[in-house]
């Protein structure tokens, strides 16, 4: 499968590791948005949240327990951030592989 997410997981493609667990990765944004922009996404191939199944239960949780950490460890957790999963074309998703934007170290505007 050719999805640049699942080659960062494997290693094929560098990054820059903020967090990793068994079912989780989590890395800094190529192009930030804000000056802590981190990707949060599960290490199996799940390609939105239309597609989450029953069995991906514990994935997740455990992948917004490693937002929390991500938050904690970037300095944004106390004065706080948005987490993002954009979905599909409306949404704007280019990356075909769940991934939820951790966003903050400025005030956020609804409009970003
Ligand atoms: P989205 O547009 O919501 O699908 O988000 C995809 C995100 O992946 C964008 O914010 C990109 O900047 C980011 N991105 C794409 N390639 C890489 C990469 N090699 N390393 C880190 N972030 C990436």
């Amino acid at each position: 499968m050719d999805c640049i997410f699942c080659k960062i997981i494997a290693g094929e493609i560098p990054s820059k590791k903020i967090y990793e667990d068994e079912h989780v990765y989590a890395f800094h944004d190529i192009n930030p948005i804000a000056p802590s922009h981190a990707l949060v996404i599960p290490k199996k191939h799940i390609r939105n949240v239309l597609e989450i199944a029953p069995e991906d239960s514990e994935s997740l949780l455990k992948l917004h327990q490693a937002i929390g950490h991500v938050a904690r460890e970037l300095g944004i957790a106390e004065d706080g951030f948005r987490v993002i999963t954009n979905t599909n074309e409306h949404g704007q998703q280019t990356v075909f592989h769940l991934h939820y934007h951790v966003i903050g170290g400025r005030q956020l505007q609804w409009n970003m």
